[in-house]
């Protein structure tokens, strides 16, 4: 089991440009099972690659946010080079979290709805929507492989009050990971 370092804000790796996935190794199913570990090491909704320094088109969302019903049994979503085939259902504005911006919670408008083509680890294809914060993982994941942050969905007001917490999180944490079990899940 391995736990990796997480990418905070406003390190310019989150901002780095991400790669498909051209052959599903060793190396990558390795990547998947160390993100799977960290994301539940720190009891989060989702993880991208990105958030842990790789370049890699991968996310992993936890089950239990996939299928509520299926509770612990439920097995982690590998997203490999997805694409976001859809959105639709109108907007909603919900709280979200993210592991790179450790104890900052923010109202994000998204579309209610999203459609999601990828790769699993196995290389087959599949596609899955929903709404809720399955809907919304799905797509704040997607987001972070395309280099776009929650900093980068609020106005200008709130992009300041978001930096002067994460100046005040450095200042107390010098890189330490985000604390676990957080009120909202971070993704
Ligand atoms: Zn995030």
């Amino acid at each position: 089991m391995a736990v990796l370092d997480i990418v905070t804000y406003p390190d310019p790796r989150l901002r780095e440009a991400t790669f498909d996935v051209k052959d599903i190794n060793a190396e990558v199913r390795q990547l998947v099972r160390d993100l799977i570990d960290t994301m539940y090491s720190l009891s989060a909704a989702g993880i991208a690659a990105i958030q842990v320094g790789r370049l890699e088109r991968i996310f992993i969302i936890d089950g239990k946010v996939a299928d509520p019903a299926a509770g612990d049994d439920a097995k982690p979503l590998v997203f490999i080079n997805p694409e976001l085939a859809e959105t639709g259902h109108g907007l909603t504005i919900a709280e979200e979290g993210c592991l790179s911006f450790p104890n900052v919670f923010v109202d994000i408008k998204r579309p209610r709805w999203a459609k999601m083509r990828a790769l699993d680890v196995e290389g087959n294809s599949f596609e899955v929507d929903g709404e809720g914060l399955f809907g919304r993982a799905i797509q704040h994941e997607h987001d972070h492989l395309t280099g776009r942050l929650m900093i980068d969905l609020v106005g200008m007001v709130k992009k300041e009050v978001i930096k002067r917490k994460m100046k005040r999180w450095h200042n107390e944490h010098d890189g330490k990971p985000p604390a676990p079990k957080p009120t909202v899940p971070q993704i």
